[in-house]
């Protein structure tokens, strides 16, 4: 797989696919811990009204969200919270979000809301992911349009192959009129049973047409992965020794060797108001 050179920090990367359960939010949130347990200084964006990236790491009800920096223009790191990685902090999302999709319709530069606050935040972070929900309208378009780079995660069922080239269309679509930056970073497959004839077929079929694109690591169906949610923790914290825990290590490893980044590990910025979802009720009564 090739290397991405790094112009500037940081390096912001949607995880989107339209259709829904593929796995997008793991990937998100066990990706993102498992980059920041490399000591790069890593913030998560949950993008998402289901705000499922949130609650899997205990954040619910937060008062400062994703919502205020989309559509009140708020500082990102004044939504974020501190999470049990010194090096990683989560934007969460809430219920404020599912209105912002027809608020934002009536906004100035609407597309480029999270792109704006992405780019205030200058080099405070090294990588950042966006869990998108699954649909592509403004949220999603939000997140195209502020990030480098799409990593799609893929199920490898029937129809797959069709959702795929509707993303890609619309990925040249961003690219050609909001985003000429935007690239397909990478295809993850994930929830991979090696013994279903299907799968294989299909994997073989998404590899011979989109070659390199496909990373080597595929994410195995594991349950520990579907428990560490409701623990509000990634699976490198909730269970470092299972096969989904060593997938995701392995996944960030190739995105890392891909993006090949140069500078020394670092730690994250300081928080002006750190809201955390480890203070004992921090994650419903988030410190003012
Ligand atoms: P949505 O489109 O609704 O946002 P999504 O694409 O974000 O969904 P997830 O929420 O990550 O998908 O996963 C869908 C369901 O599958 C969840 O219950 C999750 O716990 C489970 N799941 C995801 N990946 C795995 C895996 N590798 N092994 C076992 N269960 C998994
Ligand atoms: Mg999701």
């Amino acid at each position: 797989m090739g290397t991405t050179s790094l112009g500037s920090s940081p390096f912001v990367i949607a995880v989107v696919n339209q259709k829904g359960g593929v796995g997008k939010t793991t990937t998100a949130v066990n990706l993102a811990a498992c980059l920041a347990a490399s000591e790069r200084p890593t913030l998560l964006i949950d993008i998402d009204p289901q705000a499922n990236a949130s609650s899997a790491y205990g954040i619910t009800n937060a008062e400062r969200q994703v919502y205020d920096a989309l559509i009140d223009g708020s500082p990102l790191t004044q939504c974020a919270f501190e999470t049990e990685l010194e090096t990683l902090h989560v934007v969460p999302a809430g219920r404020d979000l599912v209105g912002a999709e027809i608020e934002l319709v009536s906004i100035e530069a609407r597309e480029y809301r999270l792109a704006q606050s992405i780019q205030a935040l200058g080099d405070a972070y090294e990588i950042i992911l966006i869990d998108c929900p699954p649909s592509l309208g403004l949220l999603t378009l939000n997140a195209l349009t502020a990030a480098d780079a799409v990593l799609i995660p893929l199920q490898c069922e029937y129809y797959a192959l069709e959702g795929l080239a509707n993303l890609t269309e619309t990925v040249e679509l961003v690219r050609g009129q909001l985003n000429p930056r935007l690239e397909i970073q990478g295809i993850v497959l994930t929830m991979a049973d090696g013994r279903n004839n299907l799968a294989r077929q299909v994997e073989a079929e998404v590899r011979s047409h989109f070659g390199e694109k496909v990373y080597r690591t595929r994410i195995p169906r594991n349950v520990r992965l579907s428990e560490a949610p409701s623990h509000g923790q990634p699976i490198l914290l909730y269970d470092i020794h299972s096969k989904g825990a060593a997938a995701y290590v392995k996944l960030a490893d190739e995105l890392l060797t891909q993006l090949a980044l140069t500078s020394p590990p670092r730690k994250p910025p300081v928080l002006p108001n750190p809201q955390s979802s480890i203070q004992p009720g921090g994650q419903d009564e988030p410190t003012p």
